[in-house]
């Protein structure tokens, strides 16, 4: 954690253009703005950003010509399609001594982005996704961030990437600094291990295991999927001990004495597995490949996820709870490259 709070002051002169007005785009951008920086949006002419960012009252240019004036740049599109945005538009549009910044640090770290030499490489990943990074600065707060410095050409970048947590909000919250590899490879493996690949398949594991017993599958959804959220809140909020706190003795003791059946010890050595593959990058160049061979394996094995039994008792379900605001359209296309 830093000593002092950062402020603004390194960019208050500064142009930072923000490349993408997604979801940490467009929070990144109103933010900055309000946080009295000059800021512009890069995105294509074409897509539904444009609009988009002029309707928020965000000045608007596409990617090329927002690099060419910016002091910083802010490369928040989607991952995979940033090496050829840093070919096409940033790479000769950049001014030396400027500030090239990610909100992860996938591509430099696994060499797909070789940013310029003269250059800053920086880093200001948010703890939380975007709507929550608008939301609390509008409401006087901000949300953690990790941040590093990757190159320093200008020998200001320090001050420049904690300027920018300031500006979105995070200075406010808590800034802990780390470095591309560490932000990287553990940001993987929490989603590949733990948040969506490891909590998604001890669902599935624990709905069929129902199922296949003979219990009605509404019942199975409301005890291995509705009910997680309740979990998962208590120990967001206040870790394991909240947690006990709240469920009953029975619970409890079934948790201490069955949850490490459920996860054990082959289940770390397969963790191990899957952070070695991360750290010596063969996840990256598979997951690069894929996307580069259009796709194919990806959308197939999602179409095969998305067509699991759980999802049509859910969706059933989830009709009659409309505090779950079930009306949100279910993502189920995967971008062509
Ligand atoms: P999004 O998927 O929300 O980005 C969408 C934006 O990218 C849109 O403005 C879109 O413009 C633009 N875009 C998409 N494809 C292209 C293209 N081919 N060329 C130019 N622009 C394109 O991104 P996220 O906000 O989810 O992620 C941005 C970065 O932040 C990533 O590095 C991610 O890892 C990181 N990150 C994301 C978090 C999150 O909560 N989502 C949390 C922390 C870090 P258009 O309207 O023209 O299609
Ligand atoms: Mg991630
Ligand atoms: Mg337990």
């Amino acid at each position: 954690m830093t000593a002092t709070v950062p402020t603004t002051a390194a960019l208050q002169t500064a142009r930072v253009a923000v490349l993408g007005y997604g979801s940490q785009g467009r929070a990144h951008a109103l933010n900055l703005k309000d946080s009295g920086l000059d800021v512009v949006v890069g995105v294509r002419r074409n897509g539904p950003s444009w609009e988009k960012a002029r309707a928020d009252g965000l000045k608007v240019a596409e990617p090329a010509e927002a690099v060419k004036e910016a002091d910083l740049v802010a490369v928040l599109t989607p991952d995979m399609v940033q090496p050829a945005l840093y070919r096409d538009a940033i790479e000769q549009n950049l001014k030396p001594n400027a500030a090239l910044l990610f909100a992860h640090g996938f591509n430099v770290h696994f060499g797909q982005i070789a940013p310029r030499k003269d250059i800053d490489v920086i880093l200001v990943a948010p703890k939380g996704p975007g709507a929550l990074v608008r939301r609390e600065y509008e409401k006087g707060h901000g949300v953690p961030c990790i941040y590093a410095v990757h190159q320093d050409a200008s020998g200001k970048a320090r001050d420049k990437v904690l300027a920018y947590a300031a500006g979105i909000g995070g200075a406010r919250a808590m800034l802990i600094e780390t470095n591309f590899g560490e932000e990287t490879e553990t940001d993987l493996f929490g989603e590949q291990a733990v948040l969506c690949g490891g909590a998604t398949e001890l669902v599935l594991a624990g709905f069929e295991t129902l199922v296949e017993a003979g219990y009605q599958p509404e019942i199975a959804y409301y005890e291995v999927l509705h009910e997680l959220k309740l979990i998962v809140d208590l120990l967001h909020e206040g870790g394991l001990a909240k947690m006990h706190q709240y469920v009953s003795e029975t619970a409890q003791y079934g948790d201490l004495t069955r949850g490490p059946r459920v996860v054990d010890a082959g289940t770390k050595a397969r963790m191990k597995e899957i952070l070695d593959e991360i750290r010596d990058g063969r996840f990256a160049k598979e997951w690069v490949g894929e996307y580069q061979a259009g796709n194919g394996n990806y959308r197939s094995l999602k179409q095969k996820d998305l067509a699991h039994p759980i999802e049509q008792v859910g969706a059933s379900l989830r009709s009659r709870m409309p505090w779950l605001n079930p009306a949100t359209p279910a993502v189920t296309t995967v971008p062509a490259p």
